[in-house]
C-alpha cells in the first residue's frame, strides 16, 4: 500500500480523490498553479506544491514539474484524475522512469485508445461495431471532402486526439465542408496539438450510453453496468445517469460483452469506459476513455463501490475486490454538472468570482462533489465547473424528484451559470419519459432557455429591504466607531434636519436583454419603512439581514425568507427557488443611462485570441453574419456582425490576445440602396 499519493489535478476531482485517499489512511499531496493558490483542493490536501503559472501548459500539463513535486513530497504514486495528464501515455511512462506509480492503465493501453483512429481499427478487429466513417491516415482535404460526400451529409468532423467535444463540427452540406474542416483543424491543433481529424456519418436521434469497466493486473475484468449521458450541449455531457434506462436486456448484454472483450483485447488495467452511440436496436463504438470519468459518481451511487479506492488497490497490484456476480446495482442515480457558463450565449464559459454559493446538504440520497467555495474565483484557464450534484433513489422517477429538489436548493451568483438551465431540464416532461437522446437540448432549446421576467413586486421590495438593512448595519458600525453613537447625525432612519424622512431609490435590474430601472419611494417610519413601488403598490416593511446574506423581510404581515448579497456594485436577491435577480443601485437621475452596448459595436464577450478573420475590411456584411472567430477556453466562438453594414476596420490582428469587452471591429452603416429615401 502507498503511504502518500500526489494528485495531479485541481478542482472537484482533486478534492474527491483526496477524500478517498484520506479515508484509506494515505497522505495526500496536491499541486497548484498561481491561479489556484487559494483553491479548495490546496487547502484540503496534507500538503501542496506550486507547479507554475496559471496556464495549464505551464503547470497542470507540465509532467516534469508534477513528477518533481511527487519526488519532493516522497509520494509513491500519482493519481491524475481526469483531463490534464490522465490520458497521456508519455506522462505514464515518465512516471515509471521516475519510479512513481501512475494510477491508471499501462501506457500502451492509453496510447492504443488515445488516438480515435487507432482505437477504431482495434475495435473493428475485436468485432465491435463502428459508426460508419473514415479514419485513415491521409488527411488531404480533397480526400476528406470526397469521403464525406460518399458517407452522405450530415457528417461529423472529429479531432483524432479529441476529447470534451472540442473541435467537433457537424457539417450539413458539402458547401460548408471546407470551412468547417479548417475550423475543426484549428481548434484541434490549439486544444490537442494535433490537427488530424476523422469523418463520421452524423447519426441523429441516438443516445450516448457507456459501460464502466474495471480490470486488474491478474487478468480479471468486470463491468460496473452502464450510464446514459445523452443530455449534452456542445457534444459535452451535463446530465448523466446510471443505469441507462430503457434498454432491452439483449442489447445491454451485447454492449457489456463488447466493452469487456475490447478491454481484454488491449490488456487493460484499471478503470475505463467504453462509449457507444445507441440507436434503436443497434450500438456503435465511439471511443474508450482510459481514466476515471467525470460522471463516475452515478456508478458509485448504484453499486456502493468507491472507484478511486479500487484504482488505488489495483495500482498496488491487488486483485479486483469483487467478482462480476458479486457486483450489484441498486436503484437509480443522476448527476447534474453545475458550470459557470452562459446558456443563452451558446453556453459560453464564464470566469469570475462566485459571490454566493449555497449547495444543499449532502445525505444518503444526495452527494455533492464541489471544487469551490463562495468567494472563490473561477479562473479562465481551466474547465469552469462549479460542482456536481449527484442524487439517488429507488427508481428513475424518484431520482428525478430528488434532482429537482437539490437544484431548487442550490443558489449561486456572481458568475452566470447553467443552474436555471439544469432546473429546466429536470422539470421538463420529455426528460421523464421516454429516455432522452443527444438531440434533447437542441430540440427543447426554447423551453429550456427560459427568459426570466423582470423582478415582481415581492422581489423588488425584498431588494429594497435588504439595501436598507445593509445601510442600517453600516450606519450602526460607523456610529459605534464615532465619539457619539447616539447623535441624530448617525441615525439611519432617514432623519435629516429640515428634510422629510423620505427618499427615492433607483434600482437598475440587470436582465439578459438589457437593464430596467425601477424607482421606489421609501418613507422612514419608527418601526421600519413604507416602501412604495409606485403604481399603487406599497408595503409596510422591516427586516433583518445576517452577515451570510440571509434576509428575513417582513412585507406587511408576511415574512419572506430570502438571500441578499452584494457582489461589488451588484446586489443579488434570491427569493424562493428563483434564480438570482441582479440589481445595481443607481442615482435617481441615472434612468437615462443604459449599460447596453451601443448599437453596431462588436466587442469581445470574453478574454481570448483572434483565431480567424472571416471577412476583409471593407466587406459588406448582413446582421448576424459571422465575421471573426475568437478562441477562448480551448473553444472557438463565432462572433457575428451586430448589424448589417460595412466592416470598416478590425482593431486587432490574427493571433492577438484581446481582453473582455474591447471593441474588435468597427462598422459603417450601409448606404441606403439607390432610390431609397
Ligand atoms: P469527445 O471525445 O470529444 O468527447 P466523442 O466521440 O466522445 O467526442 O463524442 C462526443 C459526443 O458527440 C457523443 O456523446 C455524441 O453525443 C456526439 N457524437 C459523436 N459522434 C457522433 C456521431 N457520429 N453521430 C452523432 N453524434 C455523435
Amino acid at each position: 500500500m502507498f503511504s502518500k499519493i500526489l494528485i495531479a489535478n485541481r478542482g472537484e476531482i482533486a478534492c474527491r480523490i483526496i477524500r478517498t485517499v484520506r479515508r484509506l489512511g494515505i497522505a495526500s499531496a496536491a499541486v497548484y498553479s498561481d491561479a489556484d493558490r487559494a483553491a479548495m483542493h490546496v487547502a484540503l490536501a496534507d500538503e501542496a506544491f506550486r507547479i507554475g503559472p496559471a496556464p495549464a501548459r505551464a503547470s497542470y500539463l507540465d509532467g516534469a514539474k508534477i513528477i518533481d513535486a511527487a519526488q519532493k513530497s516522497r509520494a509513491q504514486a500519482i493519481h491524475p484524475g481526469y483531463g490534464f495528464l490522465s490520458e497521456s501515455a508519455e506522462f505514464a511512462e515518465s512516471c515509471a522512469t521516475a519510479g512513481v506509480v501512475f494510477i491508471g492503465p499501462p501506457a500502451a493501453a492509453i496510447r492504443a485508445m488515445g488516438d480515435k483512429a487507432q482505437a477504431k481499427t482495434l475495435m473493428e478487429k475485436a468485432g465491435v461495431p463502428l459508426v460508419p466513417g473514415y479514419h485513415g491516415g491521409d488527411q488531404d482535404p480533397a480526400l476528406l471532402s470526397r469521403k464525406a460526400l460518399a458517407l452522405g451529409y450530415p457528417v461529423l468532423i472529429k479531432p483524432l486526439a479529441g476529447g470534451g467535444g472540442k473541435g467537433m463540427k457537424i457539417v450539413a452540406r458539402a458547401g460548408d465542408f471546407a470551412d468547417q474542416l479548417a475550423s475543426a483543424k484549428r481548434e484541434a491543433l490549439s486544444a490537442f496539438g494535433d490537427g488530424r481529424v476523422l469523418i463520421e456519418k452524423y447519426l441523429s436521434r441516438t443516445r450516448h450510453v457507456e459501460v464502466q469497466i474495471f480490470a486488474d493486473s491478474q487478468q480479471n475484468c468486470v463491468h460496473l453496468f452502464d450510464r446514459d449521458c445523452s443530455i449534452q450541449r456542445r457534444h459535452q455531457k451535463i446530465i448523466e445517469e446510471a443505469p441507462a434506462p430503457d434498454i432491452s436486456g439483449e442489447l445491454r448484454l451485447a454492449m457489456r460483452e463488447a466493452a469487456l472483450s475490447a478491454a481484454r483485447a488491449i490488456g487493460y488495467v484499471g478503470a475505463g469506459t467504453m462509449e457507444f452511440l445507441l440507436s434503436p436496436g443497434a450500438f456503435f463504438f465511439l471511443e474508450m476513455n482510459t481514466r476515471l470519468q467525470v460522471e463516475h459518481p452515478v456508478t458509485e451511487m448504484i453499486t456502493g463501490i468507491d472507484l478511486v479506492e479500487w484504482q488505488v488497490h489495483v495500482a498496488t497490484g491487488g486483485a479486483l475486490p469483487l467478482r462480476q456476480e458479486e457486483i450489484r446495482s441498486l436503484g437509480h442515480a443522476i448527476e447534474a454538472r453545475l458550470y459557470a457558463e452562459d446558456p443563452p450565449r451558446d453556453f459560453l464559459p464564464q470566469s469570475g468570482q462566485i459571490a454566493h454559493l449555497d449547495l444543499p446538504a449532502q445525505g444518503a440520497q444526495l452527494r455533492i462533489d464541489a471544487g469551490v467555495h463562495a468567494g472563490d474565483v473561477i479562473p479562465d484557464d481551466y474547465d469552469p465547473m462549479i460542482a456536481k450534484l449527484v442524487v439517488w433513489d429507488k427508481d428513475r422517477r424518484g431520482a428525478i424528484r430528488c434532482l429537482r429538489a437539490a437544484l431548487a436548493e442550490t443558489r449561486v451568483a456572481g458568475v452566470a451559470t447553467n443552474l436555471d438551465f439544469l432546473r429546466a431540464i429536470a422539470a421538463h416532461q420529455a426528460f421523464e419519459a421516454p429516455p432522452p437522446d443527444t438531440g434533447f437540448i437542441e430540440r427543447h432549446r426554447d423551453d429550456l432557455l427560459v427568459r426570466r421576467p423582470p423582478a415582481g413586486h415581492d422581489v423588488l421590495a425584498v431588494a429594497v429591504v435588504g439595501l436598507l438593512c445593509e445601510r442600517a448595519a453600516f450606519g450602526r458600525e460607523k456610529a459605534q466607531r464615532s465619539n457619539d453613537p447616539w447623535s441624530p447625525w448617525n441615525s439611519q432612519n432617514g432623519w435629516r434636519l429640515n428634510e422629510h424622512a423620505q427618499e427615492t431609490l433607483c434600482l437598475r435590474e440587470i436582465l439578459p436583454g438589457g437593464c430596467g430601472d425601477r424607482h421606489v419611494e421609501v418613507n422612514y417610519l419608527r418601526d421600519g419603512w413604507r416602501i412604495d413601488l409606485l403604481g399603487g403598490t406599497f408595503f409596510h416593511a422591516s427586516g433583518t439581514l445576517a452577515p451570510d446574506g440571509t434576509l428575513a423581510a417582513d412585507l406587511d404581515d408576511r415574512r419572506v425568507n430570502a438571500v441578499w448579497v452584494r457582489s461589488g456594485e451588484e446586489i443579488l436577491v434570491f427569493v424562493g427557488a428563483e434564480a438570482a435577480h441582479r440589481f445595481l443601485q443607481a442615482g435617481p437621475s441615472a434612468g437615462a443611462a443604459r449599460r447596453d452596448e451601443p448599437a453596431g459595436r462588436l466587442t469581445s464577450p470574453m478574454p481570448g485570441r483572434i483565431a480567424a478573420l472571416l471577412v476583409a475590411p471593407g466587406a459588406k456584411v448582413e446582421a448576424n453574419q459571422p465575421v471573426l472567430v475568437l478562441e477562448a477556453m480551448k473553444m472557438e466562438h463565432l462572433l457575428t456582425a451586430p448589424r448589417s453594414g460595412i466592416v470598416k476596420e478590425f482593431k486587432f490582428q490574427l493571433g492577438d490576445h484581446v481582453a473582455e469587452g474591447v471593441e474588435l471591429a468597427s462598422f459603417e452603416t450601409r448606404p441606403p440602396p439607390d432610390g431609397a429615401s
